[in-house]
């Protein structure tokens, strides 16, 4: 057991920023200076529910913020504030729709099968003016922008930082590029256990929109910001290790040298999973109505959108909607960065683990060009084409309902759905410009 207000002396902080992500994937904390830890530790920082995306009322008592000792993380930039995840309680019975909580029920379901899910995610961002408008740097135009030396590194003054601080928090940080939009950027650090991979996915998206302020830019993870570029990604890489104490404890159970490019039967049944739930899914690696300009677009200026445009699994293959890159792992495609650190896993999880206890086969991969060359629908059926649809999809998936906790579902699909109404009621300039003559 690791004591909070004893790391917090250790460390010498002033401050604790005790943080919750909700359903939105907003980020809410308390600041606590150092003499009340050791009470917050015990009882938790108190919030009024109906102020976050939590799906409370405002009759609800406190909701309290349990931090979790594990996840302490001194702010890099900042370091005598300590930041740490939490987790919510009310009325004393921990909260179904808290999303972190959420993650670690599916891990330990997993762990009770034998299994430790370890996972890496890809974040990629767009550095954009203070305002949000337009690409902040204006000599960033290339046709092609992807890995581009020039533009990296006249954004040496954040992204040096950043891969400095990554590595002065032990992620084990090994590269960082411009990518394939004007704009855009990604920073690759090591996969790890779920729970410390989503904290860690947490705390960066916070970590790169505080960098960026301070320099007067603004970050944003958001799935397309612009309809000629290319869109933010989270791929997310998945592999099965064998649960302390289970079988095979410590190794990688997607791994096998006799198995098809590598891959255990394990795994395939995990990818089965995916491909099976993938539209219900989508309501939670896809969550915003600007998730689904990213899914199925026309190709971009740099002549690729890079995601996914069905359901489809091949080799290393970028066109589907997941890829085997090596015999170690998944890579699923089909998350934006608008998805929630713990949602996305908690979602892929459940998933991945009905393919395995059911046996579900995914049928042959697929190694065409999935965007020059596009599969019948019939082989590689359509992702939901909007928010609304993935939201039905999410409404009739009873076996993934039934292994994320219904209570979850409703809070979840409610907050969502009604996200869903207002948004898509909304009438753009450019739509009213296009049939003001109709
Ligand atoms: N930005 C692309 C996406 O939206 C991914 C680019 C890549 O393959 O790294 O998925
Ligand atoms: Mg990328």
């Amino acid at each position: 057991m690791t004591d909070l207000a004893s790391q917090a002396r250790e460390l010498q902080l002033k401050f604790l920023l005790i943080s919750f992500t909700d359903l939105f994937g907003i980020q809410r904390a308390k600041l606590v200076p150092a003499s009340a830890i050791p009470a917050m530790a015990r009882d938790g920082a108190g919030f009024a529910g109906f102020a976050a995306w939590l799906d409370l009322s405002p009759a609800d008592g406190d909701v309290m913020a349990i931090p979790d000792a594990a996840s302490l993380t001194p702010l890099p930039w900042q370091p005598e504030v300590g930041w740490v995840a939490a987790e919510l309680v009310l009325a004393g019975t921990p909260m179904a729709q808290c999303p972190r909580r959420l993650l670690r029920t599916q891990l330990e379901r997993a762990a009770s099968l034998g299994y430790e899910l370890r996972s890496g995610v890809e974040a990629e961002f767009f550095l954009l003016g203070a305002d949000g408008g337009g690409i902040a740097d204006p000599a960033d135009h290339q046709e092609k922008p992807c890995y581009d030396q020039l533009a990296l590194m006249r954004r040496y003054g954040l992204i040096g930082p950043l891969l400095e601080a990554m590595e002065q928090l032990g992620w084990g940080p090994y590269q960082a590029d411009h990518e394939d939009a004007n704009g855009q950027f990604e920073v690759n650090w090591t996969f790890a256990h779920a729970l410390t991979t989503a904290d860690r996915h947490a705390f960066f998206k916070v970590m790169v929109k505080t960098l960026a302020e301070q320099q007067g830019l603004k970050a944003s993870f958001m799935a397309k910001p612009f309809a000629e570029r290319t869109g933010n990604g989270c791929h997310t890489h998945l592999s099965l290790w064998g649960a302390a104490g289970a079988a095979g404890a410590g190794t990688n159970l997607f791994h096998d040298p006799a198995g098809e490019l590598g891959l255990s039967a394990l795994a395939y049944h995990f990818l089965a999973g995916l491909l099976e739930h993938a539209p219900a899914l989508c309501a939670l690696t896809n969550p915003t109505v600007n998730s689904y300009r990213r899914l199925a677009a026309p190709p971009t200026t740099s002549g690729a959108t890079w995601s996914p445009a069905g359901i489809s699994y091949s080799g290393n293959n970028r066109t589907h909607m997941l890829r085997i890159p090596d015999d170690q792992r998944l890579e699923l495609r089909l998350p934006d960065g608008s998805a929630h650190p713990y949602l996305l896993q908690a979602g892929i999880l459940a998933a991945g683990l009905d393919g395995i206890e059911r046996q579900l086969q995914p049928g042959p991969r697929r190694d065409n060009d999935n965007y020059a060359a596009p599969l019948a629908p019939d082989i590689c059926p359509r992702l939901p084409a909007d928010l609304g649809e993935a939201l039905d999809a999410f409404d009739g998936d009873s076996r993934l309902r039934a292994a994320l906790g219904e209570e979850f579902c409703q809070a979840y699909g409610r907050l969502r759905r009604r996200q869903w109404l207002r948004d898509r009621g909304d009438i753009s300039d450019a739509e009213r410009l296009a049939c003001l003559d109709c």
